[in-house]
């Protein structure tokens, strides 16, 4: 039988090729993932006996240069310096820190950062709530309800935490020192030459390296050098959050406040154009809120209002809302009050050159209704480090940041898009959308068995795709793919 250029037979090429693994959603080759997964797993442990380093180091290592020292930059410089890359983190800030109280860390984030050693450093910080409840803006009634205790550790392999945002972010900094990233703060990046590459900074200070990674966040500099000049900035959604703690000794004074943080649960309250996410932070003593809620003003008019103002005007929003929530509301000393943006999909997230890239907030901002910004950030981190951890060399670098541009745009601008439709399915004023959507919910909060829920937290193929989806296991699939399209046309 002749042979072909391919390494096939004439013959075997009039078959058409059975596909290795799934493009679509089904959970019908899971046992074959689980048995490659286990394979994998042992075939390292194996290595990791027989090596000084246990770590899975990279044969191509790069001087690479993360800009921005955010929960995204310090998940990134993470992955990297744990597969042997030399990483420093330039960030404009001249203290390291976080806007904001809490921060939802699901299962799909948690996986990987556990994998890091992140968890010795949360030891006393992290909550790990039992549900999330959906309630009834009125009433505070259950209208929804996703167990996470212990569905999601027996689903997804790993736990739901809540967590406060200086402790997240302390314990990432903390790792990152114990792997010797240098990290350099008052230090703002200027310009990029992408094709050096290297960065200049304010102080006039210029450096290079192999890679710059830009997590610079929603108002990225580097966007623009990515795009070839013109910026595509996320957008305004007419919605803003106010973001505010209560001490959780204040609401034990009140039988029905006491009753919401008897157990570390997720409570969130829905309604006309509004909703009131909530949950416990810091190790169980904080009660963590967001209050989103329309408003299509100026937000550089909102530094000029008065702290009274800002508070009296979220009181308003929810005023006629469940008693238990209210009184919650006006236990509220101090708040901030934040935009809700949302990027839309960019073009590309890798420069021509192929030696600058964006990821984070930077690359995929989106409002936060998914509890998944951050997380995203963490699965780009943990899908470049294996996207160059599958070439050899530096000449695999542009197919290395293809892969993976590919891998993760397909992923974050679907939860771009999800973390919206939230929006909408919440947000509904009582009437027969918001009747029928109740209904379609009612099987999950009585017990009952159901395939499909408009509770994007328990909907089943929602769920699978958001929370058991793993970063590296799918840059190791493009990989294996035998061809691969770009996405932006390098
Ligand atoms: C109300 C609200 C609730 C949220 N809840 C959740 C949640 O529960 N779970 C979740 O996963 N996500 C959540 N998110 C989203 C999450 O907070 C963000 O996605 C995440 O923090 C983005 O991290 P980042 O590192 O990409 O960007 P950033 O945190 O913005 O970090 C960017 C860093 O780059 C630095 N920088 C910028 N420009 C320069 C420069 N030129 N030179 C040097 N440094 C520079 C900045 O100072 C900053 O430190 C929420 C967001 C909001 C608004």
């Amino acid at each position: 039988m002749p042979q072909l250029s391919n390494g096939l037979t004439a013959m075997e090429e009039d078959f058409i090729h059975i596909p290795e693994s799934a493009s679509y959603p089904t959970g019908s080759l899971d046992f074959l993932v689980k048995l490659q997964k286990d394979e994998e797993k042992r075939q390292k442990a194996m290595r990791a006996s027989s090596l000084v380093n246990g770590e899975d180091l990279s044969r191509l290592k790069l001087n690479i240069i993360i800009v921005g020292a955010g929960l995204g930059g310090l998940a990134a410089a993470i992955a990297l310096s744990r597969r042997g890359h030399k990483v420093t983190v330039f960030e404009q800030a001249p203290e390291l820190g976080e806007v904001g109280a809490g921060i939802q860390i699901p299962s799909n984030s948690t996986r990987l950062l556990i994998k890091w050693g992140l968890e010795p450093f949360l030891a006393g910080k992290i909550v790990k709530p039992g549900n999330i409840a959906f309630r009834r803006w009125e009433d505070g009634k259950t209208i929804g309800l996703t167990k996470l205790i212990p569905q999601f550790e027996r689903e997804f392999d790993a736990p739901y935490y809540v967590v406060h945002r200086a402790h997240f972010h302390d314990a990432m900094y903390q790792l990152a020192l114990q792997l010797g990233i240098e990290i350099r703060i008052n230090s703002k990046v200027l310009d990029y030459d992408e094709d050096a590459p290297s960065i200049t900074l304010e102080n006039g200070g210029s450096h290079s390296a192999d890679l710059i990674v830009a997590s610079d966040g929603l108002k990225s500099y580097a966007r623009t050098k990515v795009l070839g000049g013109v910026d595509q900035a996320p957008r305004r959604t007419g919605f803003a959050a106010y973001r505010a703690t209560v001490d959780v000794e204040k609401m034990k004074a009140y039988p029905d406040t006491a009753e919401v943080c008897a157990k570390p649960n997720l409570n969130l309250w829905v309604g006309d154009m509004r909703h009131v996410m909530t949950y416990m932070i810091a190790g169980g003593k904080s009660f963590n809120m967001v209050l989103s809620h329309p408003d299509r003003s100026d937000p550089s008019t909102w530094s000029s209002q008065t702290p009274e103002r800002i508070l009296s005007g979220m009181r308003d929003h929810f005023k006629g809302w469940d008693p238990t929530l209210t009184k919650i509301i006006g236990m509220i000393d101090t708040t901030l009050k934040w935009p809700l943006m949302s990027g839309s999909p960019l073009l590309r997230w890798v420069s021509a050159s192929s030696k600058l890239l964006i990821m984070g907030d930077a690359a995929h901002a989106m409002v936060p209704y998914m509890s998944q910004g951050a997380a995203m950030a963490v699965e780009d981190g943990a899908a470049l480090a294996e996207a160059i951890h599958q070439v050899e060399d530096i000449s695999g670098l542009p197919r290395a940041l293809r892969v993976w541009e590919a891998v993760r745009k397909d992923r974050a601008d679907k939860m771009q898009e999800a973390s919206l439709i939230n929006g909408k399915l919440w947000h509904f004023a009582d009437g027969p959308l918001q009747q029928a959507r109740d209904e379609a919910m009612r099987p999950e909060v009585e017990g009952r068995e159901f395939v499909t829920s408009p509770n994007q937290w328990s909907d089943p193929t929602t769920q699978r795709w958001t929370y058991g989806y793993d970063a590296e296991w799918e840059v190791k699939k493009a990989f294996a793919g035998k061809t691969f399209s770009p996405v932006n046309g390098h």
